[in-house]
């Protein structure tokens, strides 16, 4: 692979440690975590205390106000260990930015030092059981009545949803007025009416909690609506190029760390009285993964310097988060078959990243929505 150019001596240094921690504090239990179907919340703590979650916080608000490019070590060294409960890109990455960008002042002070110490985990609740991809058709809603919203409502699929302290909610405050009408309200899981259903069986992620969230009647102070009432839309439009950032950058770094694994293997497993590595077969697969995750490397590379200077626009963060998740699939599958039936067993790292490498094309948007984006902006 390239060297890659885009970090600078002080995140080598912040991944040399992030990844000592990881390899002390998570990577033991993972198996356990994958059978609880959680991480432990002690794991938050510790990366808290350690300074792991929300790099970017200022340090007005408890964090260290570093560059984006921390978060994106955290996401990287995550996916390198197939580490797939650990939801801290969601919450540094994706939720606690809107509290970042759109909160009040007095909310800053109350939950921000908070996320970055582990004490509250957060999560985004947008998709509900009727709709998820046409978000504009959501159900739930927010009415003002005095000094609260009163929030009504169900949310699914939600990440961190078992673990969540704090959730930032998408609802419609003026259903007549459409996308014009949505709002984001920061609802604590602890108000009265909020229920966290059942933590849900997926096919891969088993480590990573996704529930469904009911609201019922949920008094939701005036104070906690994120920036304007109606602007919801357009602050989801304005994050969500971080949280497709996010997503790549796990994406390629995963498809990386199975590569890797794979040339080991075939060096190591025999056939026919030959390294399987011999064959040109082998080679040729192994070439062809290497020139795409080359090219990958230098795209996300890119967007993540994109990013750090706010020039990564919708399109091209469509674009990254399209195909980095194309080329992870793709290439885990290629390392799977290369693994023969061993790649099949959960015992296997390849085995569990195939299986948790494919909601990736599903979730931030999924790649259909992906294709409309990019292509709206053609015609
Ligand atoms: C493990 C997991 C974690 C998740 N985490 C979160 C979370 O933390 N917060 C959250 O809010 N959501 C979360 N989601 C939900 C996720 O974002 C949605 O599943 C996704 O947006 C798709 O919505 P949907 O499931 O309703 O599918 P649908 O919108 O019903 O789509 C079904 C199919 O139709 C296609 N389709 C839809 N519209 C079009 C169109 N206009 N043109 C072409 N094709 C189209 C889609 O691409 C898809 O293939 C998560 C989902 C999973 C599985």
């Amino acid at each position: 692979m390239l060297k890659r150019t885009v970090f600078e001596s002080e995140h080598d240094m912040f991944r040399d440690s992030f990844r000592k921690f990881l390899t002390e504090e998570a990577v033991p239990h993972h198996a356990q975590w994958e059978k609880d179907g959680q991480v432990s919340r002690e794991l938050w703590s510790k990366a808290g205390e350690f300074g792991y979650l929300c790099p970017t916080v200022p340090e007005e608000y408890g964090g260290v106000g570093a560059d984006f490019r921390y978060n994106a070590i955290v996401d990287e060294e995550i996916a390198n260990f197939g580490l797939s409960g650990v939801g801290f890109g969601l919450h540094s990455d994706i939720a606690v930015p809107y509290i970042m960008a759109y909160g009040s002042e007095e909310l800053k002070q109350k939950y921000l030092p908070k996320c970055v110490s582990g004490e509250l985990v957060t999560a985004i609740a947008m998709t509900e059981p009727g709709t998820g991809s046409d978000l504009q058709g959501i159900k739930t809603n927010a009415v003002l009545d005095g000094d609260h919203y009163i929030l009504n409502g169900s949310k699914t699929f939600i990440t961190n949803g078992q673990m969540a302290d704090l959730v930032i909610v998408v609802a419609k405050t003026n259903p007549e007025e459409g996308s014009k009408g949505t709002s984001l309200l920061l609802v604590e899981a602890s108000s009265d009416g909020f229920e966290k259903g059942q933590n849900l069986e997926k096919i891969g992620m088993k480590a990573q909690d996704t529930s469904e969230l009911f609201f019922q009647d949920v008094k939701v102070p005036k104070e906690n609506l994120l920036g304007a009432e109606g602007m919801g839309f357009i602050y989801l439009m304005q994050e969500l190029p971080q949280e497709r950032l996010s997503v790549g950058l796990n994406a390629i770094a995963s498809a990386e760390s199975i590569f890797e694994q794979t040339i080991a293997y075939v060096k190591e497993r025999k056939a026919f009285g030959r390294n399987i590595s011999s064959f040109q077969n082998t080679q040729f697969k192994l070439a062809e993964m290497s020139a795409t995750l080359t090219m990958a490397r230098i795209f996300i590379d890119k967007c993540l310097e994109l990013h750090l200077t706010k020039e990564l626009d919708v399109v091209t963060a469509a674009k990254l988060k399209l195909l980095s998740t194309e080329i992870q699939c793709d290439v885990i599958d290629e390392c799977l078959q290369l693994h023969g039936g061993y790649g099949y067993m959960l015992e296997y790292p390849v085995a569990r990243a195939y299986a948790d490498a494919r909601v990736q094309k599903i979730y931030a948007g999924t790649n259909e929505i992906m294709k409309l984006i990019i292509g709206r902006s053609l015609v």
